[in-house]
């Protein structure tokens, strides 16, 4: 069944390219493809919608009409019927933790997305069967018990052991707490009247009046760490395959580029050896650098930042920001509720970030609690005046805490915003701790309303889940997985979706490549099971790429055809 879109359904206020005819960018030799009879939301400049595309090698090369689409078309062209289906271009985060995942995806049980306890219970049995008995049962992060709207409770570890009983299983939501079964408590040393083991944050460990363990492990990210330490690690040999796990579940997802931050080299190097094969499924856009500890540190890192070289790579693969760390002690700890930087903090931190500038390298840094953005926007005003940073793209990170008055500073001095919004899954513990400040964490409607260039991202995987239509649907609803309304300041659907490609191309330096469906740029798209615009708000979260197009190339198909020739 074929179905075109007539031109009397598009909404009032949206331009129309159907009309327009088609642009080609370059004349010669026909499309590799052409994608017709879908609804193609290209997210330009002018938000227009059209019905069909044209892609040559890893370019677009014409937008338009299916008549002047079809047109194009040589008998070696590939034709794909959308089916009235909604294409939108491949979904940037700009900061994610992609590459480390690398080192834990094949054996980590995630829970994004999941949104009932019994699902997940389902899911921890499924893996204690498959890892068999002893096998751990873990996740690193990625969910929090508010998002189970059948039951948002903590786990106990009665209720896991009796869920997997043969299995050590360890569950860390967030980097808030983690909760043990009675197995993983006894491999890790952890039991009434036993000190606690010595490299456990003092404290963190839960015990009842009467000392035996409760099983949770509490404390924010140093508190968790030691059990991250303690669970299996993929092997080398394995990693290659956990990284193609990861990047499958990405493009699955929808998305095709990252902000990553922290590039470590094992993953990096398997993507190299891809992307020779021609066979990267991903854009890799490293935040790094050198973040300093203490004083002597920050001499040493001064020399580093005069001789670092960024934008030596290409479309998958390059160096972008330093970050995400400027100076550590002033890097905000994630569950804190406020923070104090003292002025020998702040002398140390702005040492660097003159560096930073002096070199003119592009800055994109850890920046959560109202008073950390304050004193780092003293920091930068003062830095501007001796190296303007204004063309170097700075961008504040996470900005949870982000307000009118610092976006007002921001603007004056040339800077962008990358939006984290912890509350994706974090709300309820937020709410815990702030109150109901954190209606406003992030204060979107303020952020959006403000003009300042921003996009989103996610800061996953163990910090926040990672699925782009779940950021996408909590920015329209204000809602968590499972429905728990956690912001108020909401904002609409066009505003998120252009937050989520083409603005986000811009925080990653590829606005001339990424980010909307036009001539010229990277063929990167996702073809939707439904139409992110008009679908009800509460379903946009249960939005999936049928297909994914990465550079031109199929990266993710869950036709049935697909699936049966796998
Ligand atoms: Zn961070």
């Amino acid at each position: 069944m074929q179905r075109i879109w007539p031109r009397g359904l598009f909404i009032a206020g949206l331009a129309v390219a159907a009309s327009a005819g088609p642009v080609i960018r370059a004349q010669q030799g026909a499309p590799d493809a052409v994608l017709t009879n879908g609804k193609i939301i290209t997210v330009d400049e002018k938000f227009t919608i059209a019905q069909a595309v044209a892609i040559r090698g890893d370019r677009i090369i014409a937008v338009g009409s299916n008549q002047d689409i079809t047109r194009l078309a040589g008998p070696n062209t590939r034709r794909i019927d959308l089916r009235g289906r909604a294409v939108v271009p491949g979904l940037i985060d700009n900061h994610m933790h992609l590459l480390r995942a690398g080192q834990t995806w094949l054996k980590e049980l995630r829970f994004d997305g999941v949104e009932s306890r019994k699902k997940a219970i389902e899911l921890i049995q499924t893996r204690a069967k498959a890892v068999g008995a002893g096998g751990w049962v873990f996740n690193i992060g990625g969910w929090t018990h508010h998002q189970f709207a059948d039951d948002p409770r903590p786990f106990t570890p009665a209720e896991l052991d009796q869920i997997a009983p043969n299995n050590p299983v360890a569950l860390q939501e967030s980097y808030y707490q983690v909760f043990l079964n009675s197995r993983a408590m006894k491999a890790f040393g952890i039991a009434a009247g036993a000190p606690d083991p010595p490299d456990f944050v003092k404290g963190s460990i839960m015990r009842d009046a009467a000392g035996a363990p409760t099983g949770v492990i509490k404390g924010d990210i140093a508190a968790t760490r030691p059990v991250a330490a303690r669970l299996p690690k993929v092997e080398a040999s394995q990693l290659e395959e956990s990284a193609r796990a990861l990047v499958a579940d990405m493009n699955r997802a929808g998305l095709t580029s990252f902000g990553v931050a922290g590039c470590n080299q094992d993953v990096l190097d398997i993507f190299e050896k891809w992307k020779k094969q021609g066979q990267l499924n991903v854009r890799t856009f490293c935040i790094g650098g050198a973040a300093a500890a203490n004083p002597e540190a920050v001499d040493r890192s001064v020399q580093q930042i005069a001789q670092m070289k960024l934008f030596q790579g290409d479309d998958y693969i390059d160096n972008v920001f330093f970050g995400e760390s400027v100076y550590t002690p002033l890097h905000d700890p994630m569950f804190a509720l406020t923070s104090s930087p003292t002025a020998d903090q702040l002398t140390q931190w702005r040492k660097m970030a003159m560096a930073i500038a002096k070199a003119g390298l592009p800055l994109h840094v850890h920046a959560e609690l109202h008073n950390t953005i304050d004193a780092f926007l003293d920091q930068i005003e003062a830095v501007n005046k001796e190296y303007s940073i204004r063309n170097l793209r700075w961008t504040l990170a996470h900005v949870n805490q982000l307000n009118a008055a610092q976006l007002e500073r921001m603007k004056k001095l040339g800077m962008y915003a990358a939006v984290h919004p912890w509350a994706v899954i974090n709300g309820g513990i937020m709410h815990e701790g702030f109150g109901d400040g954190a209606y406003d964490m992030p204060a979107l409607a303020t952020i959006q309303a403000s003009g300042i260039m921003w996009g989103f991202g996610t800061d996953a995987t163990a910090a926040n889940q990672y699925l782009p239509f779940t950021t996408l649907a909590f920015a329209v609803t204000g809602k968590m997985p499972g429905g728990m309304k956690v912001i108020k300041q909401t904002i609409g659907r066009e505003d998120a979706l252009i937050a989520h490609t083409r603005k986000n191309a811009f925080l990653v330096f590829h606005e001339d490549d990424l980010g909307s469906i036009q001539p010229g740029k990277l063929a990167d798209l996702l073809v939707l099971d439904r139409d992110y615009l008009t679908v009800p708000a509460d379903q946009i979260r249960d939005i999936k790429p049928v297909m994914t197009m990465v550079g031109g190339r199929v990266v993710y198909d869950a036709s049935p055809a697909a699936a049966s020739s796998k």
